[in-house]
């Protein structure tokens, strides 16, 4: 059989198992992005060339690249598996069924804006691109973001909320406002929106007259803290993301230990997850200039 031919094939085996099931369990083995919540109905299963493509009712789609290596194999629940477990990279269980995709080369989640899902967010958001925008309903478009878990890096590409952002701007804004893309929504106060769509609007406006800080510079030194920029391509569309880990911590769980995220230290206020995470990236910085200062 022809590779997309049995893509098809696999899918369509999939669709008859899964669709309409409410989830058991979902494993996305090493991909950051966001998880289905528990017990979500997997609403549908597509094909777009070489990808399989799962989408649930809570809005989470699910992209497996599968490329020649990546294989989506169906189970019943109880039924051995023939490839190695260690090779699983995406494990989705109903009742009954067990879909595992293993080898993917790329593996990502992200939340698709559907507006006629929910139609309080309604049509397109300001355009910051124009000079006499009123930049205060973006950001009250970002605070009132319906889903406090998704990434700030995605929200920024949500034309629902803000266009005129181009993809170049969004990574420049959240490194001139020291953001982690990777900030919750649900983290960011009044005051982190509107600097931040202050500042994209002035990047987009200014017709980026100034070499880019961290687009296009993945592996190169940044020019505030000498970190090492970091690139990653993220959500649907595919785009570029490049930002500097070190001096762009703010607000990213990700780095807080995990003992203070657990139990009775679960930072309940975005302030005190602010100091969190504004504490390990000062530590961070001291450690760059304590290093400069060994080196003379
Ligand atoms: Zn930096």
């Amino acid at each position: 059989m022809l590779l997309g031919g049995k893509i098809a094939h696999t899918a369509a085996a999939m669709r008859t198992a899964l669709v309409g099931l409410p989830t058991l369990r979902f494993d996305a083995m090493s991909t950051i992005g966001p998880a289905p919540v528990e017990r979500s109905v997997i609403e549908s299963i597509t094909v777009k060339g070489r990808e399989i493509l799962v989408q649930w009712d809570d809005g989470i789609v699910l992209s497996t690249a599968l490329r020649f290596s990546g294989e989506w194999h169906l189970y019943r629940a109880d039924e051995m598996w023939r490839r190695e477990t260690y090779r699983a990279r995406v494990v989705i269980e109903v009742e009954g069924w067990v879909a595992v995709c293993f080898d993917a080369p790329i593996v990502e989640t992200y939340r698709q804006p559907d507006r006629k899902r929910h139609p309080q967010s309604g049509g397109v958001g300001p355009n910051i691109s124009q000079p006499k925008t009123d930049l205060s309903g973006c950001t009250q478009r970002l605070l009132d973001y319906r889903y406090g878990d998704a990434m700030i890096a995605d929200v920024l590409m949500d034309e629902s909320v803000v266009s005129g952002l181009g993809n170049v701007a969004r990574s420049e804004a959240l490194w001139a406002v020291g953001l982690s893309p990777y900030a919750k929504m649900a983290d960011l106060s009044y005051e982190d929106c509107a600097v931040l769509i202050e500042t994209a609007s002035r990047i987009v406006q200014s017709d980026h007259e100034t070499s880019p800080a961290v687009y296009g510079r993945n592996g190169h030194q940044c020019v505030r803290c000498r970190g090492t920029i970091e690139f990653k391509i993220i959500g649907n569309p595919r785009r570029n993301l490049y930002w500097c880990p070190e001096c762009q911590g703010r607000l990213d769980r990700r780095l807080i230990p995990n003992n203070l995220l657990q139990g009775d230290h679960t930072p309940s206020h975005p302030a005190e997850l602010m100091y969190l995470s504004d504490a390990v990236a000062a530590r961070k910085r001291r450690k760059i200039f304590d290093d400069l200062n060994q080196l003379g």
